[in-house]
């Protein structure tokens, strides 16, 4: 199979609103009046962001989902991609079900793959996202940003922080797949779920658009991900762990379960320490591809109607502050041990770029 029967084959179909697709030397999109184009990029390479032997046709989900995600961090509603592929050799075995699980997840949200790139080498995959959001002449969250996105920048002091859906069985999932901590069968297969086949909050970001103040995705880790929030915005932030902690869909199968959990913060996280090991996957993992996010007090109710419209569960976690850095408090309000020396190991760990 050449390398264009194979884009032929697998990568070629219909692209009824985009003006011209795959096949010419570029696509053709028609912006519409008063909209513009948000447009993201992200590279998965084999053996850095995903086993080699990943089942393909979560690999080919996961490498759509993880560039929607970007979109529905910025309110912005899916239009297009392109695919780059650098391919070891052309295995109709890997392709079919790789087309699949990624052409599965871009009709779901109307997204048409418009065009790529096809090279022979180790696996890696590029997707470019294009998607769009309404112009705004004037925003007074981002005044020089003349745009309804939903950016990092932008949140006050006393806004509410929040985030979507749960956190951290994706990481846990990879230290189980790594021998860092061992779980139960079923509660793998429910983490492994999380950590290959991400949903995108899509519907989610688009709802947030005039209700939110600020917007992230956590890719990195809900401290990685909100301490981006902190810097666009010049904040501080006070996150209370009592309200993270049960986001971790697995916690309940954790030896010593829910009462000794937030205890666990003084362990060092290693095999020995499992429940310590899950609370640095809910703080500090990656992969969840949830939205955290920030919001007006007064914005409450609007915040919940974007969430029940969605169908995406969202939990107030913390509140921003002016005074800098990102504080983690107990119930009480009172500082937990919050070991970022161990967070930042426990990223450089994940082995993961930056
Ligand atoms: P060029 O060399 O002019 O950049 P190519 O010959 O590489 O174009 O590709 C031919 C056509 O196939 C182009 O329209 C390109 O966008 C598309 N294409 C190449 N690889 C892929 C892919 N993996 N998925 C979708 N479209 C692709
Ligand atoms: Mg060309």
């Amino acid at each position: 199979m050449g390398e264009f029967d194979l884009i032929r084959r697998f990568f070629t179909r219909p692209t009824p609103h985009a003006v011209l697709g795959v096949g010419d030397d570029c696509a053709l999109l028609q912006s519409a009046p008063g909209m513009q184009m948000a447009i993201s990029t992200d590279m998965l390479v084999s053996g850095r962001h995903f086993f080699a032997d990943t089942d393909p046709q979560a690999l080919g989900h996961k490498c759509l989902a993880v560039n929607l995600s970007d979109l529905a961090a910025c309110g912005a509603r899916p239009l297009a991609f392109t695919l780059a592929l650098a391919l070891p050799e052309a295995d109709e075995a890997w392709l079919a079900p790789f087309a699949q699980g990624l052409l599965a997840l871009a009709d779901a949200h109307g997204c048409e793959l418009i065009g790529g790139d096809t090279t022979r080498g180790p696996l890696s995959i590029c997707i470019t996202v294009f998607g769009e959001v309404p112009a705004q002449s004037r925003n007074p969250r981002h005044p020089l940003v003349p745009t309804s996105a939903l950016l990092r920048s932008g949140a006050q002091a006393g806004d509410d922080i929040y985030v979507s859906g749960t956190l951290g069985d994706a990481a846990l999932a990879l230290q189980a797949l790594w021998g860092q901590v061992a779980l139960p069968p079923e509660v793998l297969v429910q983490a492994r779920q999380r950590l290959e086949r991400p949903s995108p909050r899509v519907a989610l970001g688009q709802a947030l658009r005039g209700v939110a103040s600020a917007c992230a995705d956590v890719s990195d880790g809900l401290i990685g991900d909100l301490g981006h929030i902190l810097e666009r915005s010049a904040l501080g932030a006070r996150v209370d762990t009592e309200r993270v902690l049960p986001l971790l869909a697995a916690r309940s199968h954790f030896p010593g379960g829910s009462v000794q959990f937030d205890q666990q913060l003084s362990h060092a996280p290693d095999a020995q320490h499992p429940a310590a090991l899950a609370l640095q996957c809910v703080l500090a993992g990656g992969d969840d591809y949830e939205l955290v996010f920030c919001a007006a007090p007064a914005q409450r109710d609007a915040v919940q109607a974007a969430a029940t419209q969605s169908g995406t569960p969202v939990t107030r976690i913390g509140t921003m502050q002016a005074a800098p850095g990102l504080h983690l408090v107990d119930g009480q309000g009172r500082t937990v041990a919050p070991q970022f020396a161990s967070f930042d190991h426990f990223s450089a760990s994940r082995s993961r770029p930056a």
